[in-house]
């Protein structure tokens, strides 16, 4: 253990400040507060020199692990660049300054630009609108869900309290589903990953509210029976929802309006490039087709003949009002700078890319892992563990050991469909040489597996805690230094 490795409670020293406040009385403003509300004894911080507290925290944020540390192949999550201008724009006084309930007269361009990533996120995605007020992808879904509700009801149609959900769809789904109020129906995937139309057909009726599908699905191959699955569901009176948390492939490519999708969200957070991880912030902003635009969220930035831009509250056919204002501004600004900056040409290779990367890898690794679902993929993929597993290793010491090669490891045991998955996902923002590497450490790991399987049962060795007891960690946290 290095010396600052120590928690900044060992290096208290009583008396030692970090800070000095302004030589002025604060007795006044302590006069003010109820005697019942006052502290009867000083808090139990550690009292330390600012220097120990900025090397505390440097130190700290070297045992993390980001993008902007190593390469970060986690399926599902699209952990790809940020880039710097991003969070130059956003820190832009003009607009990190603003408050929410200023004059629209003071504020018309940042609801300019509210609009204008609404109007580029419907040309990239094919929808008539777009809010971007939900905080987050099940967010968003929650709102697509009560927006096709509010659809339903508005035409008297009460009935339709079932939502059709994959096997193979992220867990957000079904819970947003239920949080709706949506009984939940599966449906099956067939040997080769994709929805089994012929499962779907006999849960087709008038209770049905819609489906909801990820495309490409969470194992990174497109559902090529869309358009037939959209005119199941429409013939029956449902709504398609499209879980666009993962549109990075079809970035450029094709539109989910075109497919047939009514309601979609998108991960601002995972395919716009903007930061996320540690649960946010976030933006899960939801596109809708033409006839759904009046059941959209509140508030809603509405536009005058004269191009004054104003916001507008209550709404009658409106779903709701799902958040406090419109949404996490300086995400949207991210995602905003972002568009821009790749521009209209640009834009269209971020799909190809990721899914050329993508398909690189899988076809780099599979004389050594399991694939178990042998066709092109999008932008992500799946193996079952190593080809080899009578070594009795596993998924979870293959990703250990990838992080003592400075690797943060794929997404593992999802989706649920194979024992030993392994979700790759490297995105269009790495080199060549990036994928090379993570190709060459991921075939050394399944040669060690042969050679010294203790290493990598053991693993990981080099990171500042070693394996941990992950159940126990989130079942009982330490969340603090000591019984206060
Ligand atoms: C990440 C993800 C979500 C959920 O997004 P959050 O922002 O974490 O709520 C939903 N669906 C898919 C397919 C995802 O990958």
């Amino acid at each position: 253990m290095k010396y600052y490795d120590k928690l900044i409670f060992d290096l208290s020293k009583a008396g030692r400040q970090g800070y000095s406040l302004p030589a002025r009385s604060w007795d006044a403003t302590l006069a003010d507060i109820p005697a019942g509300l006052r502290r009867a004894q000083a808090p139990a911080l550690p009292e330390v020199s600012e220097l120990d507290v900025v090397r505390h925290y440097t130190n700290l944020s070297q045992m993390n692990f980001g993008v902007d540390s190593g390469f970060y192949p986690l399926g599902s999550c699209t952990m790809k660049y940020n880039p710097k201008i991003n969070e130059e724009i956003a820190a832009m006084p003009a607009f990190a300054g603003i408050h929410p309930l200023q004059p629209s007269e003071t504020v018309q361009g940042v609801l300019r630009v509210y609009k204008e990533l609404a109007h580029a996120l419907s040309a990239i995605t094919g929808m008539a609108e777009f809010t971007l007020n939900p905080f987050a992808g099940a967010h968003g879904e929650l709102t697509g869900l009560m927006i096709i509700r509010q659809y339903h009801i508005s035409r008297g149609d009460l009935k339709r309290t079932r939502i059709i959900v994959p096997d193979s769809a992220h867990g957000t789904n079904p819970a947003s589903a239920a949080v709706c109020g949506l009984e939940i129906v599966q449906v099956k995937s067939k040997e080769n990953g994709l929805v089994d139309v012929e499962d779907l057909k006999p849960l087709l009726d008038d209770t049905i509210a819609g489906i909801m599908m990820t495309n490409p699905n969470t194992l990174g191959l497109f559902e090529k029976d869309i358009k037939e699955i959209a005119s199941l569901i429409h013939e029956c009176g449902g709504l398609l929802y499209y879980d666009g948390a993962n549109m990075n492939p079809l970035i450029g490519m094709v539109r989910p309006g075109d497919m047939g999708f009514d309601v979609l969200h998108l991960n601002l957070h995972k395919s716009f490039s903007t930061p996320h991880g540690g649960g946010g912030p976030g933006a899960g902003p939801v596109g809708v087709a033409a006839h759904l635009v009046p059941f959209l969220p509140v508030p809603k930035v509405v536009e005058d003949e004269e191009g004054y831009l104003t916001i507008a509250g209550q709404d009658g056919e409106s779903c709701g009002q799902i958040s406090g204002f419109m949404g996490n501004f300086g995400v949207l600004l991210r995602a905003y700078t972002y568009i821009l900056m790749l521009g209209k040409q640009n834009v269209k290779m971020v799909g190809p890319l990721a899914v050329l990367g993508a398909n690189y890898i899988k076809e780099s690794l599979k004389d050594c892992y399991k694939l178990p679902i042998e066709s092109v993929c999008k932008h992500e993929f799946v193996f079952d563990g190593l080809l080899d597993q009578s070594t009795g290793v596993t998924t979870l010491d293959i990703a250990k050991r990838l992080l003592d090669y400075g690797f943060h490891a794929p997404t593992i045991y999802f989706p649920l469909l194979f024992h030993q998955a392994i979700m790759i996902e490297p995105t269009e923002t790495e080199s060549k040489e990036t994928l090379d590497g993570f190709i060459e450490i991921m075939r050394h790991i399944a040669a060690e597996a042969i050679s010294d399987p203790e290493s990598l049962k053991t693993a990981p060795h080099t990171t500042p805690v070693r394996r941990l007891d992950e159940t126990t960690a989130a079942r009982q946290p330490v969340l603090r230094y000591a019984e206060m």
